[in-house]
C-alpha cells in the first residue's frame, strides 16, 4: 500500500526535491546524508529498517541552496512537497487543516553535520482556532489541545517571527495565569494564553499569527532555510570546521504526542554511556512531556532505568529497537523517542559524540565484541580527544575541601576558575587571550551562550541532564562541566548563587569536579593526570603498528623531557636554547655577553653561561636517554634579552631625580645606547638565526662545546647521547657551512680533551622560502632538516604571527584564508615549499632526516599532509605528543592498501 503512494521519479536523471518516508519504506536513505542531512538520512534509514518512526518527508538541501541564493522557492520544489504532503495525509489518514481529523506536524531542519546553531524544532504546526478543537475532542482532552496550540504559537513566534522568547516567557510566568502543574482547572486559563500570544505576535511583529496551516508550513519551511545563514549557524560551523554552502534539509513529520498523559512520555538516550563509555543502555526521561522538555532541562528528567519499572514492555521494545541501531551503524547511537499513550515511536538516531575516555573504552569494547576491526577502532577517537586523559584532577590530598553540593558529572575533568553568570562577563573576565580561569554558572545553557562557554574553563549548571545543551556542548569542547546542580539558585540579575545558605558572586572562586559531578567552594590546585591509564596504553598499543613516521617532542627543560617521554615521545625534535637563558640567574650573564665591547668581554661572559648550559644539555640527555635530542642553536634577535628602551629611559630619569649614583646612571645609559643599537625597524627579519652566529661565532662555539661536553659526560655515565646540533634560519649552503665547521671544529678539540666521542649530527632548520628551493645545495652539507614551520608560515606568507591577529579574523570570517595558518598548515602555498624542499634534499641526500619542529607538528590536519608529504617525524608540545601519535597513526592506516587491514585484526 505504502510503495503504491509513493509518486515514482519519472526520470532517474530530474534532480528529487523531497522524499517521503512512512509505513516501514522510505525514498531515501541512510548514506544520502549531504542530501537529507543526518536527521533525515536517520530517519529514512530506520524507516526503511522497520522501526516505528511517525512518517513525513524530507525536503533536501539543493532547495535550501537555491532558496538562499535566489530569495524564492522553487516552483518544483512548492510542487513536490505539495506531493508529499498529499501522500503523507494518506499514510496518517489525517489532513493539513481538516476540522475534523487534523494533522499535525514537527517542523526540524537538520544539515550534513549536526548543528546546534540552527532553527529550533517546531511543534504542532497545524493547529488553529479550529483545529484545536478537534484536537480537543480527538483526544478528550481540550487542555491539552489548547497547551498544544500555546505551545506552537510561541514556538512559531520565536522561531519564524523572531520575537524574543523572554516575552512569551513573561506571559507564561505572570502570577495571575495558573501554572503548567495545575492544568486540569485551566482550560479558560490556556485559552487566555493563546490569545495573549497572539496579540504579542500582532504587537511584535505587526503581523497575524497565519491560520492556515499550509502558510504556517510554508513559513516554518523558509525560516528552516533561512536559518542556515543565521549568526549562531554561522558561528558554529566557523569553529567545527563545517562549510558553509551545504545549506540545511528540511524535515516535515507527524506529531506524536508524549504529552498525552501518564502513559506518554518523551526521552533521550546513547546506546552506551558517552561519559564513562560503559556499555550500558543510558538515558533520561519525562511521562507527559513533549519534545524539547527533556533536553531544555525545565523539569528534571528520570533515569532510563525507571521506564523499565514503568513501561516494561515499551523499554524492551526501545531497548531491542535502539540495539539494532547500533548493530546497525557499527556505532554507538543517540537516539531520541517518544511514547504516545503506550506505543513507542523513534524520532531520532545517529552517532552519539562521546568524551575522549569513552571513545577509548567504547572503541575497545567493540573489538572485543568484534564489531569493528581494530583499524576502524582507531578512527573512532579523534587524536585531539585524547586530551580527555590529560585533564586535570582536584588536588586534594591534604587539604580541607567544602563540597557544597553535587550535581552531574556532565563532562569529565577538573577545573578552578572565577565566577561568571552570563556569557558576556565570562568573556570580559577570561580577558583577551582567554587565559584566566572562568567558571560560567547558569540556571541553563542555551546555544546564545556558545561565546561564554568557549571561553570559560568550565560549566555549572542548575537544571539539565547529562544530555542538556551545556553537557552535550562541553563534552564536544572538552571542557568540564556540572549540570542540573538542583540546590544551587542561580540569580543572574543579583549577580548570585545561593546554595544550602552560602551566597557566591561574580569573581569568586569555584573549583568543579567534572568526573564526580561535586561542587567545591574556593581555589583548589589541580594536578594533571597521568598517561598510564591502561585503556589508553592499549588503544595506543593497538593504533601504533599503523604509525609510520616518528613523534618527538619540543622540549626546553628537562622536566618537559620527562613528561614528553611518559607520553611517548621519541626524542627531542626541538630544545630552543634561549629558553634556558631568560631564568633569573642566567640573564645578567647573558646581558654581559650582549653589552660587551670586544671578543674578549664577551668570552668572559660566555663562559660564565658555558657550566649553566652544559647542565641543562646533561639533562636533556639524561631525559632522552638513547633517543635523539635536536638542539637548536641560539636564535632570537639579541635585545630579546634586554630590558626595553622606555623602561630603561625612565629609570634613567628617576635616578638622574633621586639620587647622585653616577656610575648607576652611566651604566643604565650604556644599556640604553646598545639597546638602541640594537634596535631593528623588523626584528623578525633582521638579525637573528644564523645570521647571529655568523657575526659572533664564539656564541655558537660555546653551545656546541655545551653540547658535546656533556654528551661525552653522559657517555662516561654508561648512557647513550644523541646530540643533532641544529643552525636556524639557513637560506644558503655557505650560511651552513660557515656555522656548520664552528661545531666540527669544537667537536674535535672536546673530544680530543676529553679522550671519548659521541655520535652527532649536524642540520639545519628550513625557515625560509630560499632554503626549500635550495633544499639540494643544503642538503650535500646539511644531514638533516627540520621544518620550522611556524616562521616558515610567516615568511613564505609575509604574516607576522604577532601582528597577523589584526587581519587573520577577517581573512578567516570573507573566507580569504581556511584556517589560521599559523595552526593548520597552509597546504597549497606553505605546504608545496616543504614538498619542494623534501624532493630537493633528498635527491641530493637520500638518507637526510626529515622532521617538522613548528606547532604543526601536533595538529591533526596538518600531520596527516606532513606524512603525505614525507617528513620523518614531526615533534610538538609535550601535551600534544598523544594526539600527534594517534594523528600520525591515523595517517598511516588511511595509507594503507585495500587488504592490509586485515593482517592487524
Ligand atoms: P534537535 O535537532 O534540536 O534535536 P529535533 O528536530 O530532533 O531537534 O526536535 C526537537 C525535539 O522535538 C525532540 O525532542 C524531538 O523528539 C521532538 N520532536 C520532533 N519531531 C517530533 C514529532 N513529529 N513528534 C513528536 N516529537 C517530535
Ligand atoms: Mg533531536
Ligand atoms: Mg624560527
Amino acid at each position: 500500500m505504502a510503495a503504491l503512494a509513493f509518486a515514482k521519479p519519472k526520470a532517474a536523471t530530474k534532480l528529487k526535491f523531497v522524499y517521503s518516508f512512512g509505513a516501514k519504506h522510505a525514498e531515501g536513505t541512510g548514506k544520502m546524508k549531504a542530501e537529507l542531512g543526518g536527521k533525515g538520512a536517520g530517519l529514512a534509514e530506520m524507516t526503511n529498517a522497520g522501526l516505528p518512526v511517525p512518517p513525513g518527508f524530507t525536503i533536501q538541501t539543493e532547495a535550501c541552496r537555491r532558496f538562499l541564493k535566489s530569495g524564492v522557492i522553487p516552483v518544483e520544489v512548492e510542487k513536490e512537497m505539495r506531493g508529499a504532503l498529499v501522500v503523507l495525509e494518506m499514510l496518517t489518514g489525517q489532513r493539513l487543516g481538516d476540522v475534523h481529523n487534523p494533522l499535525l506536524v514537527s517542523v526540524r531542519s537538520g544539515s550534513k553535520f549536526s548543528m546546534p546553531g540552527m532553527m529550533d524544532t517546531i511543534l504542532n504546526l497545524g493547529l488553529n482556532d479550529e483545529t484545536v478543537e478537534a484536537l480537543g475532542k480527538l483526544t478528550n482532552n481540550p487542555v491539552f489541545a489548547y497547551d498544544c496550540y500555546q505551545r506552537f504559537i510561541q514556538m512559531f513566534g520565536t522561531t519564524v517571527l523572531n520575537i524574543p522568547r523572554e516575552k512569551f516567557t513573561n506571559i507564561e510566568q505572570d502570577e495571575s495565569m495558573p501554572g503548567y502543574a495545575n492544568r486540569e482547572e485551566t482550560l479558560d486559563a490556556m485559552k487566555r494564553i493563546v490569545e495573549q500570544h497572539k496579540s504579542l505576535i500582532h504587537s511584535s511583529s505587526n503581523e497575524t499569527f497565519p491560520q492556515d496551516p499550509y502558510v504556517q508550513l510554508q513559513m516554518a519551511r523558509d525560516s528552516v532555510f533561512r536559518s542556515w545563514n543565521n549568526a549562531r549557524a554561522q558561528h558554529y560551523r566557523r569553529i567545527s570546521d563545517i562549510p558553509d554552502d551545504l545549506g540545511t534539509a528540511v524535515n516535515v513529520q507527524k506529531m506524536v504526542f508524549g504529552n498525552l498523559g501518564e502513559s506518554s512520555a518523551t526521552g533521550v538516550g546513547f546506546t552506551r554511556n558517552p561519559a564513562t563509555g560503559e556499555k550500558e543502555f543510558y538515558g533520561e526521561f519525562l511521562t507527559n512531556a513533549q519534545g524539547e522538555e527533556v533536553v531544555a532541562g525545565i523539569r528534571t528528567p528520570r533515569p532510563l532505568s525507571e521506564l523499565k519499572q514503568l513501561m516494561p514492555k515499551v523499554y524492551d521494545e526501545l531497548h531491542e529497537a535502539t540495539n539494532l541501531l547500533e548493530k546497525h551503524y557499527r556505532d554507538v547511537q543517540d537516539f531520541e523517542f517518544t511514547i504516545e499513550r503506550g506505543k513507542l515511536y523513534l524520532l531520532q538516531t545517529r552517532n552519539g559524540k562521546r568524551t575522549g575516555r569513552a571513545a577509548v573504552r567504547i572503541a575497545l569494547d567493540m573489538i572485543d565484541e568484534d564489531l569493528i576491526t581494530k583499524e576502524e577502532a582507531i578512527f573512532r577517537v579523534e587524536p585531539n580527544q585524547l586530551y580527555d586523559f590529560l585533564v586535570p584532577k582536584l588536588q586534594e590530598e591534604g587539604v580541607q575541601i567544602e563540597v557544597l553540593t553535587k550535581g552531574l558529572p556532565a563532562s569529565p575533568g577538573a577545573a578552578v576558575g572565577q565566577i561568571a553568570f552570563t556569557p558576556k562577563d565570562a568573556i570580559e573576565m577570561a580577558g583577551p587571550k582567554h587565559d584566566r580561569p572562568v567558571i560560567l554558572v547558569r540556571a541553563e545553557t542555551t546555544p546564545e551562550d556558545i561565546g561564554g562557554m568557549e571561553v570559560a574553563a568550565a560549566i555549572l549548571t542548575q537544571r539539565g541532564g547529562m544530555t542538556s545543551h551545556a553537557a552535550v556542548v562541553t563534552r564536544g569542547l572538552g571542557k568540564c562541566c556540572v549540570a542540573g546542580a538542583g540546590e544551587i539558585a542561580v540569580n543572574e540579575k543579583k549577580q548570585e548563587l545561593r546554595v544550602r545558605g552560602t551566597v557566591l558572586r561574580r569573581g569568586d572562586w569555584l573549583s568543579l569536579d567534572g568526573s564526580t559531578g561535586r561542587v567545591i567552594k574556593g581555589k583548589l590546585a589541580t594536578v594533571p593526570a597521568s598517561p598510564d591509564d591502561p585503556e589508553l596504553v592499549r588503544f595506543m598499543a593497538i593504533a601504533e603498528p599503523f604509525r609510520r613516521i616518528g613523534v618527538r617532542a619540543n622540549a626546553d627543560i628537562p622536566r618537559d623531557a620527562v613528561h614528553a617521554r611518559a607520553f611517548g615521545a621519541e626524542g627531542i625534535g626541538l630544545c630552543r636554547t634561549e629558553h634556558m637563558f631568560f631564568a633569573k640567574d642566567r640573564i645578567p650573564f647573558m646581558r654581559e655577553m650582549i653589552l660587551a665591547e670586544n671578543e674578549a668581554q664577551r668570552r668572559a661572559a660566555l663562559d660564565k653561561l658555558l657550566p649553566m648550559q652544559r647542565e641543562d644539555f646533561l639533562g636533556l640527555f639524561k631525559a632522552m636517554d638513547g633517543l635523539p635530542v635536536t638542539i637548536r642553536t641560539l636564535d632570537p634577535p639579541l635585545h630579546e634579552f634586554l630590558p626595553n628602551a622606555e623602561e630603561l629611559r625612565s629609570k634613567i630619569r628617576e635616578l638622574e631625580g633621586s639620587s647622585n649614583n653616577v656610575e648607576e646612571i652611566e651604566r643604565t645609559r650604556k644599556i640604553l645606547a646598545r639597546v638602541e643599537s640594537l634596535h631593528e625597524l623588523n626584528p623578525m627579519l633582521g638579525h637573528r638565526g644564523c645570521r647571529l652566529g655568523i657575526t659572533y661565532p664564539e656564541i655558537t662555539e660555546m653551545q656546541a662545546r655545551a653540547i658535546f661536553e656533556a654528551a661525552v659526560q653522559a657517555k662516561k655515565a654508561g648512557m647513550n647521547p644523541k646530540p643533532e646540533v641544529m643552525i636556524p634560519l639557513v637560506g644558503s649552503k655557505k650560511e651552513f657551512e660557515n656555522q656548520e665547521a664552528v661545531v666540527h671544529r669544537v667537536a674535535t678539540q672536546v673530544f680530543a680533551t676529553q679522550g671519548a666521542s659521541v655520535d652527532y649530527m649536524v642540520g639545519t632548520m628550513i625557515e625560509l622560502p630560499r632554503a626549500c628551493i635550495m633544499a639540494g645545495e643544503i642538503a650535500q652539507e646539511a644531514e638533516f632538516f627540520s621544518f620550522g614551520s611556524n616562521d616558515l608560515t610567516q615568511t613564505t606568507l609575509g604574516f607576522s604571527r604577532d601582528d597577523a591577529a589584526k587581519f587573520l579574523p577577517v581573512y578567516v570570517e570573507a573566507g580569504i584564508l581556511k584556517h589560521d595558518p599559523f595552526a593548520v598548515l597552509d597546504r597549497e602555498g606553505v605546504g608545496e615549499l616543504i614538498r619542494i624542499a623534501i624532493r630537493n634534499g633528498r635527491r641530493a641526500r637520500p638518507d637526510i632526516e626529515i622532521g617538522v619542529c613548528g606547532e604543526h607538528g601536533g595538529e591533526p590536519g596538518s600531520i596527516q599532509f606532513l606524512c603525505e608529504a614525507g617528513v620523518d617525524y614531526v615533534s610538538c608540545s609535550p601535551y600534544r605528543v598523544l594526539t600527534a601519535r594517534l594523528a600520525a597513526a591515523q595517517a598511516g592506516a588511511s595509507n594503507l592498501k585495500i587488504g592490509d587491514a586485515g593482517a592487524t585484526k
